[in-house]
């Protein structure tokens, strides 16, 4: 069975030397335990910050040790009383082909609810921290501006659409004209703005006559730096991450401070973890399948094939190559 350790903490960009792909034995199974073959794996940019050794929200990952994040797997034989072989479960897992895990760490799924993929999507972790964060610290009203960046990928599809439902009016930041036209023609989003152009403030600016009420902070840098200027009056800042951060090695990346910009408009900027949630997942997850069922939501995964492809999958998301969640099929086509 291959697994996938942290090999170096990586300085930039992280590069397939980073990891080690080993062959391993599957240790012997404890009662309560749950032996799962992995199907699906979430890749996520807030592991590229448990490569580094410093202190977080998460505590980092171990060199020779195995990269966790969410997976789905598929129960090969179990010595819990809550599971049974057959069963799809969700939990923190180990990136390897399958793994021997404690029952109480996983949680049973339904595939008949939603396509498995979207349980680490649109009902899963990202759309949690769409909708808590747009909904608790972004606070939309009906016929607001709301802008997200990174406004294709995983959470800022949901939030796009979360904050449509709410009846704002939103413009969505991405990275291609690809993006631009899913955001704009399958995602309903008022307007696309691709951040790669000369144009792009601009047009940012044009997209926003009206100002700018809650911008959902997804990627930070030059991105940002044209977002401040538009503020409105109270406008709300869900800062959720800064992508574009995640690799620099020095402060290479300072832009204009944001702080005359926050006492111009009284705006209010609060980070947050989709963990802060934890007490409420289930009334949000509760809500999101509803808006699911009742087609008020959409969701799209980028699905890549095969366990060898996880590295690629991880580094993928840096050159934005990913519409929607990416998601790994641990199994292959
Ligand atoms: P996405 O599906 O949005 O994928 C990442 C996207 O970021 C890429 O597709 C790319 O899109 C964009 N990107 C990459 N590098 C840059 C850059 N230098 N400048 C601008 N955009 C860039 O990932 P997620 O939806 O999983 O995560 C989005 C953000 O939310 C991340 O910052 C992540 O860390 C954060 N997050 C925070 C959580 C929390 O609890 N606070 C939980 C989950 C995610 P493009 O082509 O448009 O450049």
């Amino acid at each position: 069975m291959k697994q996938i350790n942290l090999k170096t903490r990586p300085v930039g960009l992280p590069s397939k030397d980073t990891f080690e792909i080993k062959d391993v034995k599957l240790k012997g199974m404890q009662s309560g335990d749950v032996h799962i073959q992995l199907v699906y794996l979430s890749v996520d940019p807030y592991l590229r910050g448990r490569m580094n050794d410093t202190k977080s929200y998460i505590p980092p990952f171990k060199l020779n040790e195995p990269i966790v994040s969410t997976g789905i797997g598929k129960v090969v034989k179990s010595k819990s009383d809550d599971f049974l072989e057959g069963d799809f479960v969700i939990g923190s897992v180990p990136w390897q082909e399958e793994a021997i895990l404690p029952g109480e760490t996983l949680q049973k799924i339904d595939p008949a609810v939603a396509k498995l993929p979207a349980y680490l999507g649109i009902i899963g972790m990202t759309g949690l921290t769409a909708y808590f964060g747009l909904l608790d610290i972004g606070q939309p009203e009906p016929d607001e501006t709301v802008v997200v960046s990174a406004g294709a990928g995983a959470v800022g599809s949901a939030v796009g659409q979360i904050a449509q439902i709410k009846g704002a009016r939103v413009v969505g930041i991405a990275g291609s004209e690809e993006k631009i036209h899913y955001m704009v023609n399958e995602l309903g989003f008022d307007v696309g703005i691709n951040y790669k152009t000369k144009e792009f403030s601009h047009n940012l600016a044009k997209a926003c006559p009206n100002g700018i009420d809650v911008y959902f902070e997804n990627v930070g840098g030059k991105v940002s730096d044209a977002v401040w200027p538009l503020l409105n009056k109270f406008a709300r800042i869900p800062v959720c991450g800064t992508i574009s951060s995640y690799n620099k090695t020095a402060e290479e990346d300072m832009g204009p401070r944001v702080q005359s910009y926050l006492i111009k408009s009284s705006a209010k900027m609060q980070g947050f973890t989709v963990g802060d949630y934890a007490d409420q997942f289930a009334e949000g997850k509760k809500q999101l399948v509803q808006w699911l069922e009742e087609g008020k939501l959409i969701h799209k995964e980028t699905l890549v094939h095969g366990f060898d492809q996880t590295i690629p999958a991880f580094l993928s998301l840096f050159d934005g190559k990913n519409i929607g969640k990416i998601v790994v099929d641990v199994r292959g086509k």
